[in-house]
C-alpha cells in the first residue's frame, strides 16, 4: 500500500509539496493543495487546523501528529499567547525561518519576506545535537527523509531551508520570495507598522505589524542597533563544494569533522610539503554535494598565487580584483583532494547560482554582534517591538558549527519575548528581561546547555543551565531619543535599549501626563524633574486612573517624600513597577534624573493605558 501512487489528488499534491527541492517548487505545490483542498493559507488562525481536517492522508498524519505535539506545549497556550500580534520577519534563512515557525505556535499572524528568489546555498551547516532533536520534533524526517540519518550530524543550508519552510507554510506563516525588505514605514492616520518592500507585493494593503523580526543574515542589521566589532587574528575561510554523485565509492570516503593543526601536525605536515597548501583546519561533510570548510594561511595564499598582492588591511587582501579565481579552484580543489586521500572519484565543482564553481573566500578577521537583541520604538502611540535573531544578532565563526544551534536558541529566545509582549507584560520589562538572557548567548556549547532535549521550549529555563531573567534591570536601560542626540547614561555599563523613538515620544509623554493631572490641586506638570519633586503629581496621575488607591485630600505639598514613598509602594504593589529611584532623591529639588523619570512614567503609561479600569 504505501508505495503505491495515490489516487486521490490531494495526496498527490502533499507528496509533491514534502519532496519538493527548490523554494519555487515548495510554493507552487502548496498552493495547489491549498486550492485543492479549497483551504486560505490567508486564514492563518484557522489554517492549520482545516488542512488537518481536509486531508485524510496517512503520510500527512505522521506529520501532523509531530506538529500537534509540539503545538500542544503550555508555553503556546494553545496557540492564544500572541493571537492578537502580528509580525513581520525578515529573512527566510533558517533562523528567520525558525523564528517564524515558534512565532506562529504561538498563535501570531506571520509574514516572511526574502529577497532571494531561491534556496541556493550548498554550504552545510553542522547541528548540535539538540537542533536534531528540535528538527525532528517539527516533523523534519518527514519531510526530508535523509535528515541526520545514522551519526551524521550536519544539513546543507538549502535543505535547512527547505524544511523549515515546508513546517512554516503548513502552520499558516506567509513567505513572500523575492522581495526585498528596504526599511520601516512609521505609523501615520490610523494605518500602524508597516515595511517599505520592493517590488511591494500588496500596493493596495500595505501588512500593519506591531512586531518586527530582523533575521537577514551577517551584513544586515536594521535601525536603530549597532553592533561590536570582534577582531580575530587573521583567519581566511574557503568553502568548496563539489558534485555528488552518491556512487558506493563516494560512500566509503570517510568525513572530517573537523582536523585542527593542533591535533594533527603530520596531516598539514604533509599537506604542506605534498602541496604547499598551509591550513590550520578543514571540515568535510557529505550533504547534497561534497563540502569542504578549511581556514587557510595567508602566505601559502600568496605563495600559490591565490592571493595576488599582501595587504594588511583584510578586506583590501581579500577583494575581488586581488583574487585569482582559477587558482583558488586550484587550491581548494587539492586541498580536497589531498584531505580525502584521493579517494573521491570525478572530483567536479558543483555550480553556484552564477553557473561558476561553487568555491568561496571569506573573511573570519572581523565578526560582529550585535549590542543588543532587542528594542521598542513608539510612534503616534503606535508600539513596535523589534528583535533580532541569527547571524544578525552573532555572527558565528563556521568551522565551530556555533551558526545554527545559537541561531536557533535566539529564536527561541525572541519567540518568548514576543510571548511576553501578546500577554501583555510591560514592554520595558519586556526588554529587559531579553537582554538578561542575550548575555548568555556567546558563551552556550553543548556542554552547558541543559542536556534534557525532551524538555526544551522557548521557555529559556528549560535550555539554560543558570539563567537570571532580571540580570538586567529596567532601570539599567539606557535611552536614546530617534532622530535627537543620543543621550546616554554614564552610570549604566549594558547593553542599550532604544526607547520612546524621537523627541516626539517623549513629547507624547509629557502631554499624557499633563493630560490626565490637569486641575489636581499643587499640580503643574511642566517637565520631567521640577514639577514632579512634592510627589503630588505621580499620586494625582495615580488617583486620575485608580481613584480607590488614593486619598488626594489626605496629602500635604510639604510632605514631598511621604508622597513619594506611597506613589511609588502603590505603583510597585498594583502595578508591579519597581521604583528606579529613592523616595528622598525623588524629594530633593534638583535630583530628579530626567532619563530616569521617563523610563519610570513610560511604564506607568504603559500599564495604566493597557489596563483602564
Ligand atoms: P542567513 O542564512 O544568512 O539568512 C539571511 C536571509 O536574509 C538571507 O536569505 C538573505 O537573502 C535575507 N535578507 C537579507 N537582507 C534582506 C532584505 N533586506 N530583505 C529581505 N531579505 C533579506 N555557516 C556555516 O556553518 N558553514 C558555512 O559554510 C557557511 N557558509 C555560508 C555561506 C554564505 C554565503 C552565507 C551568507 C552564510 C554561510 N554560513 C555558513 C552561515 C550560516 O548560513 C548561518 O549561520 C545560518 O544560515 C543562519 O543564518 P541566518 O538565518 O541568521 O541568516
Amino acid at each position: 500500500m504505501a508505495n503505491q501512487e495515490p489516487t486521490d489528488p490531494s495526496h498527490a499534491l502533499f507528496d509533491l509539496f514534502v519532496t519538493a527541492e527548490s523554494c519555487r517548487d515548495v510554493q507552487q505545490h502548496f498552493s495547489a493543495l491549498c486550492e485543492q483542498l479549497q483551504v486560505d493559507p490567508k486564514d492563518y488562525r484557522v489554517f492549520y487546523s482545516k488542512l488537518k481536517e481536509r486531508l485524510n492522508y496517512w503520510k500527512a498524519k505522521d506529520l501532523w501528529k509531530e506538529i500537534d505535539k509540539r503545538a500542544s506545549h503550555k508555553d503556546y497556550q494553545q496557540r492564544k499567547a500572541c493571537a492578537e500580534n502580528k509580525c513581520l520577519v525578515l529573512g527566510a534563512g533558517p533562523c528567520g525561518l525558525r523564528a517564524a515557525v515558534e512565532l506562529a505556535l504561538l498563535g501570531a499572524q506571520v509574514l516572511v519576506v526574502e529577497k532571494r528568489a531561491s534556496f541556493s546555498r550548498n554550504n552545510v551547516l553542522h547541528l548540535w545535537p539538540y537542533t536534531i532533536y528540535d528538527l525532528r520534533g517539527l516533523g523534519a524526517k518527514k519531510l526530508y527523509g535523509r535528515l541526520c540519518t545514522g551519526t551524521l550530524d550536519h544539513i546543507s543550508i538549502r535543505q535547512l531551508q527547505l524544511i523549515l519552510l515546508k513546517v512554516a507554510l503548513v502552520l499558516g506563516v506567509e513567505v513572500l520570495t523575492a522581495v526585498e525588505f528596504q526599511g520601516l514605514e512609521e505609523p501615520s492616520g490610523d494605518k500602524g507598522w508597516t515595511a517599505k518592500l520592493h517590488p511591494n507585493p500588496h500596493p493596495t494593503l500595505a501588512f500593519e505589524f506591531d512586531v518586527f523580526i530582523s533575521a537577514g543574515g551577517g551584513s544586515f542589521l536594521p535601525d536603530g542597533f549597532k553592533q561590536k566589532e570582534l577582531r580575530a587574528t587573521l583567519a581566511i575561510g574557503i568553502t568548496a563544494n563539489f558534485t555528488n554523485r552518491h556512487t558506493a565509492a563516494e560512500a566509503q570516503v570517510a568525513e572530517i569533522s573537523g582536523v585542527a593543526r593542533i591535533y594533527n601536525q603530520k596531516f598539514f605536515h604533509d599537506l604542506l610539503t605534498q602541496t604547499g597548501i598551509d591550513l590550520e583546519n578543514i571540515v568535510y561533510y557529505k550533504d547534497d554535494t561534497h563540502y569542504f570548510v578549511m581556514t587557510a594561511k595567508k602566505e601559502s595564499l600568496l605563495k600559490k598565487g591565490v592571493i595576488k598582492q599582501d595587504y594588511s588591511d583584510a578586506e583590501q587582501l581579500l577583494a575581488r580584483e586581488n583574487v585569482d579565481h582559477d587558482a583558488l579552484w586550484r587550491y581548494a580543489y587539492e586541498a580536497a583532494n589531498f584531505s580525502t586521500n584521493r579517494q573521491l572519484p570525478e572530483l567536479e565543482f558543483a555550480t553556484n547560482p552564477a553557473g561558476r564553481p561553487d568555491v568561496a573566500m571569506f573573511d573570519f578577521t572581523c565578526m560582529h554582534r550585535a549590542e543588543h537583541a532587542s528594542l521598542v520604538r513608539e510612534r503616534r502611540g503606535k508600539k513596535l517591538l523589534m528583535g533580532l535573531v541569527g547571524d544578525s544578532l552573532v555572527e558565528p565563526f563556521w568551522p565551530l558549527g556555533t551558526g545554527i544551534a545559537r541561531g536557533f536558541f535566539a529564536a527561541f529566545d525572541t519567540a518568548w519575548m514576543v510571548r511576553s509582549w501578546g500577554l501583555g507584560i510591560p514592554c520595558l520589562q519586556v526588554l529587559a528581561e531579553r537582554e538578561s538572557i542575550y548575555q548568555l548567548l556567546s558563551q552556550t556549547d553543548p556542554g552547558n546547555t541543559k542536556n534534557n532535549y525532551t524538555s526544551y521550549s522557548i521557555r529559556p529555563s528549560t535550555r539554560y543551565r543558570h539563567v537570571n531573567l532580571s540580570a538586567i534591570q529596567v532601570h539599567q536601560l539606557r535611552l536614546y531619543f530617534w532622530g535627537g542626540s543620543p543621550i546616554c547614561l554614564p552610570h549604566v555599563n549594558v547593553f542599550p535599549v532604544l526607547v520612546p523613538d524621537s523627541a516626539g515620544g517623549v513629547e507624547d509623554l509629557l502631554r499624557w501626563c499633563q493630560k490626565n493631572t490637569a486641575g489636581y490641586a499643587g499640580v503643574e506638570v511642566k517637565d520631567f524633574t521640577l514639577s514632579w519633586t512634592s510627589g503630588l503629581a505621580l499620586c494625582a496621575l495615580i488617583h486620575h486612573f485608580r481613584p480607590q488607591l488614593i486619598d488626594m485630600s489626605s496629602l500635604n505639598e510639604s510632605n514631598a517624600v511621604h508622597n513619594h514613598q506611597l506613589a511609588m509602594d502603590l505603583l510597585e504593589r498594583e502595578l508591579s513597577i519597581s521604583p528606579v529611584m529613592a523616595a528622598s532623591a525623588m524629594a530633593s529639588s534638583g535630583l530628579i534624573d530626567k532619563l530616569s523619570m521617563v523610563l519610570y512614567l513610560t511604564q506607568v503609561h504603559d500599564v495604566l493605558t493597557k489596563n483602564k479600569k
